[in-house]
């Protein structure tokens, strides 16, 4: 098992003349848990895209646990069964009950049974303290209910590293701390994390590492005492201004 459990390393990404991502340099170690922010259209999204091959970078190294990410099928493979993402649209599938979207895949890529399947979705609806909506569809769950269900669906594949894409910003607020306190619990359990985010709680409560983006670039990183007390960059500073 790599120590890193991510490492970028002189990242550039294109889309044709758009030079989205210049130069990312990042590396995760084994439960670290790393904030990103920055404005919209930063690249936020794009680089944690990359690290589970949802898009293509076009120089510099992506490792993750130790596997480089190329253009290898099997590579990618790897890295995708070892990473759970969870996105700001839940994409849970809306025919099938809340338990039927969580065992397919532990049947179908871990080869598990689905009475194996089933004990382990139950296991994570419990985790994410929803057992009691197994048999609901998606439909019939609140927003907040839906993002933990996805979650859940996440964890079943027992990931080595999670990311999450603004996990909470299509939720209504009231909804939005369901949902960090299951990340917060995940945090304290040591799971390695990258989260996009602008809930400033949730960054000071567990990142151990927080990045600031502006222009395809990480402007700012550190861990968050003099990131959020002393921002070195005006950017960040102007950031953080106006969403703290
Ligand atoms: P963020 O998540 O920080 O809001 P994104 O990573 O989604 O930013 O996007 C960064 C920039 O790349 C934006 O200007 C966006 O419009 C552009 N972009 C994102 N995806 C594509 C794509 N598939 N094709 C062209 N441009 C894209
Ligand atoms: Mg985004």
């Amino acid at each position: 098992m790599a120590e890193n459990k991510i490492e970028m390393i002189g990242v550039n990404k294109w889309f044709g003349d758009f030079h989205v991502l210049k130069d990312i340099n990042l590396t995760v170690k084994s439960g670290d848990r790393v904030v990103i922010c920055g404005p919209s259209g930063s690249g936020k999204s794009t680089v944690v895209r990359c690290i589970n091959r949802l898009e293509e970078h076009q120089s510099g190294v992506i490792r993750v646990d130790g596997v480089e990410l190329t253009n290898d099928k099997a590579a990618i493979a790897t890295i995708r069964s070892e990473v759970g993402m969870v996105f700001q649209q839940f994409n849970l599938f809306p025919h099938l009950s809340v338990l039927d979207n969580l065992i397919l895949g532990p049947m179908k890529a871990r080869g598990l049974s689905r009475a194996q399947a089933t004990d382990r979705a139950m296991h994570y609806l419990e985790r994410v303290r929803i057992p009691e909506q197994a048999d609901k569809r998606p439909a019939q769950l609140s927003g907040g209910q839906q993002q933990r269900v996805a979650i859940a669906r996440s964890l079943t594949m027992e990931p080595k590293v999670m990311l999450f894409d603004e996990p909470t910003s299509a939720l209504d607020p009231e909804m939005i701390s369901e949902v960090l306190d299951v990340m917060v619990s995940l945090a304290q359990d040591g799971m390695t994390m990258i989260v996009v985010t602008h809930e400033m709680g949730f960054a000071r409560k567990v990142a151990d590492q927080m990045i600031f983006m502006d222009g395809g670039e990480i402007v700012e990183s550190g861990p968050p005492e003099p990131f959020f007390t002393a921002p070195k960059s005006g950017r960040c500073q102007k950031f953080l201004s106006q969403i703290l």
